[in-house]
């Protein structure tokens, strides 16, 4: 028990190298392998390669799952109507203007975004050693309601 906690919170107790969160989130956004940062970290829209092609770092263990929606939608949510509430007062147009402005900005911005976001989810469990990304196996912990 003791041992756990010592594993959680970070790698310093671990005996695995720190990896600095931030430059693997970073290189994950720009579509790089968060290792080495030179291999593609995606060979389709968000399909990420199953290794880098440069380093050879296992890329499959990511389980980003749906977080990467989940922060598009907060922060697109959060940019487009707090930028609807201000553009509408100083530029009162109307509705069908508004929804012809703001609706593909909206999607354009999620559309963009999604990638990025994506790879600095990647880069953030790779660094963190999350998953596989440790080397350990990664145990998928069954939904109680499929027992
Ligand atoms: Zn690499």
């Amino acid at each position: 028990m003791t041992h756990e906690l010592h594993r959680f919170g970070g790698e310093l107790h671990s005996g695995r190298p720190a990896r600095a969160v931030g430059q693997a989130m970073w290189k994950g956004a720009q579509n790089r392998c968060p290792s080495c940062g030179e291999g593609r970290l995606f060979d389709g829209f968000v399909k990420t390669v199953d290794n880098c092609a440069v380093c050879g770092e296992e890329i499959h263990h990511h389980r980003a799952d749906d977080l990467p929606a989940y922060l598009v939608i907060l922060i697109v949510g959060h940019f487009m109507v707090s930028g609807f509430l201000i553009f509408s007062e100083v530029f009162p147009l109307s509705n069908w203007q508004q929804l012809a402005i703001w609706v593909p900005l909206t999607i354009i911005a999620a559309i963009v975004l999604l990638r990025p976001v994506k790879g600095a989810v990647v880069g953030l469990q790779w660094a963190l050693y999350m998953h596989g990304f440790g080397g350990d196996d990664d145990m998928i912990e069954n939904h109680p309601e499929g027992e």
